[in-house]
């Protein structure tokens, strides 16, 4: 029996790890769930998987919810906060952790399982791109194995020549010429530029093709998710940037490609299900079932590609520029973007200025050597603060 414990278990990928869970009972058992604030919904999971843990960050939160387990005579063990979420994340019977806490909230448990050597199955991306060569060092110190679940990464690891042990050995030996890193353009890949200025937060958060939390949704409609994943992928597969070519591929079937030096070029395809990575991820290097539906390749007739728009999407330029920069610099871009989005969701910050203020904030704050936790956490915290004197100075209410 594999026990996983399910870091942000109420959210979209929390979800569907449940899901994927849930249909192979016999092999995998969630062990242990985590939340924020939602309550209902921890407690209804709670009852459906009887984790030996539950843990809501928020402690008042904790409280309510260990009230309704008692009630219902479930025994699980109530934890609250940043202590709580980090126990979760090394148990001993926990063989697996899926890191799908959205922001920088993430970053200390997802390390935790990382430096306790568990298999970290990655949704998270954004703790990987604010402490990158600390992450990945935790990663082989402590023989942790790291599993993409974004599917672009996902789908480059199962193009990658053989990897070992879970680890991107790859590209140096493998003949590798380039990744070709895909995405759809979200929603506002061919609207009228002038019309972006207005756009609201739901507009935002209606992607064409996959359904997801609010704030990697906002990512995507603005195209930081792919300047996110680009970063990203630098460190799972320990390429430069220039080695990454991003491609608009609007119907979300290719998920990645890696292209070798004789030519070939390899791609993943699938629906755009995350229950298809998810359990690639948990069962590697076997196969089991997702429960997605089969691609219908004559259904979706047609396969369309683009260039990237840097124009209409500044954050593509400002996070290969963060990229090729290295240090602190992509902390600083993920907290100026997680303060921004946040106040775009709010309504206080139009969707043209996200860009704005992260490119503001990156002028204001140095980027230093990522040379400790601590140093990535102080740019961290110093980025949000300037970013959010940015958001009061260009305020719409
Ligand atoms: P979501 O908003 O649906 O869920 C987020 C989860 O994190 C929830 O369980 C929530 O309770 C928890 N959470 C939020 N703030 C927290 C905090 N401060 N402390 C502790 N827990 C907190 O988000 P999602 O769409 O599931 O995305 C999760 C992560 O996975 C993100 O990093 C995202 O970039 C990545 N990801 C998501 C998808 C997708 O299809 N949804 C695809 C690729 C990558
Ligand atoms: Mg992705």
């Amino acid at each position: 029996m594999t026990g996983i414990t399910v870091l942000g278990s109420t959210g979209s990928i929390g979800v569907n790890t449940l899901d994927v869970i849930a249909q192979h009972p016999e092999q995998y058992r969630a062990v242990a769930l985590t939340a924020n604030q939602n309550v209902e919904r921890l407690f209804e999971q709670c009852v459906v998987h009887r984790p030996d843990y539950a843990v809501m960050s928020d402690v008042a939160a904790a409280e309510q919810l260990q009230q309704k387990i008692q009630k219902a005579g479930l025994n699980i063990e109530v934890l609250a906060g940043a202590t709580g979420l980090e126990k979760v994340a090394v148990l001993p019977q926990c063989d697996q952790v899926m890191a799908a806490i959205v922001g920088a909230a993430g970053l200390l448990p997802t390390l935790a399982a990382a430096q306790a050597g568990k298999r970290v199955l990655l949704a998270n991306k954004e703790a990987l791109v604010m402490s990158g060569r600390l992450f990945m060092d935790a990663v082989h110190e402590h023989g942790a194995e790291l599993l993409p679940i974004d599917s672009e990464h996902n789908a480059i690891f199962q193009c990658m020549p053989e990897s070992k042990g879970g680890r991107f050995n790859g590209f140096e030996d493998g003949g590798i010429e380039q990744i070709l890193l895909t995405g759809s353009g979200g929603p506002f890949r061919t609207v009228d530029p002038a019309e972006l200025v207005n756009v609201t937060p739901d507009q935002a958060c209606a992607h064409p093709n996959w359904v997801m939390g609010r704030k990697i949704s906002v990512d995507s409609a603005t195209m930081m998710n792919k300047g996110l994943e680009l970063i990203e992928a630098c460190w799972l597969f320990a390429v430069p940037p220039e080695k990454i070519q991003i491609v608009v591929h609007p119907q979300s079937i290719i998920h990645s490609m890696v292209e070798y030096i004789d030519g070939s070029v390899l791609a993943q395809m699938g629906s755009p299900d995350m229950r298809i990575p998810i359990a690639h991820s948990m069962a590697w290097p076997q196969r089991m079932s997702s429960g997605v539906e089969r691609l219908n390749l004559f259904d979706v007739a047609r396969l369309d590609f683009e260039r990237p728009d840097d124009v209409r999407f500044p954050c593509l330029r400002l996070a290969r520029t963060v990229a090729e920069q290295g240090g602190t610099a992509a902390a600083i871009l993920n907290a100026a973007n997680e303060i921004a989005v946040e106040a775009f969701l709010d309504e206080t910050l139009g969707f043209m200025d996200i860009s704005r203020v992260i490119e503001e904030t990156l002028a204001d704050v140095s980027a230093q050597a990522a040379a400790s936790l601590e140093i990535v956490l102080q740019a961290d915290a110093a980025a949000r603060e300037v970013a959010q004197s940015h958001i009061v100075r260009l305020k719409i209410k």
